[in-house]
């Protein structure tokens, strides 16, 4: 099921990013890289810092110290607009989508940067391509949805940013066995569309299964990292993220 193995040029490069929270230190000096056009993976205890190192990536958050380079520019300082507008959006943890409006409106709302109105119908396409469960609750009150339905929704949204780098903060999060099988097999769709995906999961296993590179945060540091089938057969990795 991996995605098909990228190019070497630079794509997302974190280097010694240090993220604070008043007097907790939640990131401890970060390395990490993805490669463009394959799926890079973050698995790690609850607290270890996952979803910061994501909101910090797309500017909800600010480095105290570090770096972060995409394509080759420094965005650590860029407003979360024109992060979005430099090619990464985001799914964030628990979908955040506005409830009282309509699946069709919260989809529309991630291409609110853009105004080629051609390529966002071109994008809103394939993101119902993908998601067919989504074209058929467009009109529906997107807090009537079940939580599958809004986490699809919540990934539509973000591709209609047309990102060259997907953020995905626990996709699978809450569902059910089937949808969680539905929710990585359209992961690695989109990662075969070219688009680079960094994905933040706790069933480690299945984004292990399905990356191609993995880092391993442990209360704010990178412990591990590398390739992701080689830390499937990791016993430190199995121990304490696989059941042994
Ligand atoms: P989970 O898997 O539980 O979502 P995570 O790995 O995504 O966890 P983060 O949400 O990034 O972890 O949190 C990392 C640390 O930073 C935690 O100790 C958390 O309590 C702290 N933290 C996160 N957001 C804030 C905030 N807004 N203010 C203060 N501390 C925060």
């Amino acid at each position: 099921m991996a995605a098909p193995a990228g190019d070497d040029k630079p794509f997302l490069e974190v280097e010694g990013l240090v993220v604070r929270y008043g007097a907790v230190e939640a990131l401890h000096g970060v390395d990490l890289v993805a490669r463009h056009g394959t799926i890079t993976a973050l698995i790690g205890a609850n607290g270890a810092g996952k979803s910061t190192l994501l909101r910090t990536i797309c500017g909800l958050a600010r480095p105290a110290a570090g770096s972060i380079r995409f394509e080759g520019k420094d965005i650590a300082e860029l407003p979360p607009h024109e992060i979005v507008e430099a090619g990464i959006a985001m799914s964030p943890e628990g979908r955040r989508l506005f409830p009282d409006m309509s699946v069709e409106e919260n989809l529309m709302l991630g291409a609110f940067t853009r105004k080629d109105a051609a390529a966002i119908a071109r994008d809103r396409k394939r993101a119902l391509e993908l998601f067919p469960r989504v074209r058929e609750r467009l009109h529906q009150r997107a807090g009537t949805l079940s939580g599958g339905e809004q986490q699809m929704v919540a990934m539509a949204r973000a591709l209609m940013a047309d990102p060259r780098l997907l953020l995905l903060d626990e996709p699978s999060l809450g569902l059910s066995p089937i949808l969680v099988g539905t929710i990585f097999k359209t992961i690695v769709e989109i990662a075969k569309t070219g688009t680079t995906v960094l994905l933040v999961e706790q069933n480690a296993r299945r984004a292990l299964e399905v990356a191609e590179t993995a880092y391993v945060l442990e209360t704010g540091k990178i412990v591990t990292s590398g390739g992701a089938a080689k830390l499937l057969e990791d016993p430190a990795v199995r121990a304490a993220y696989l059941g042994g």
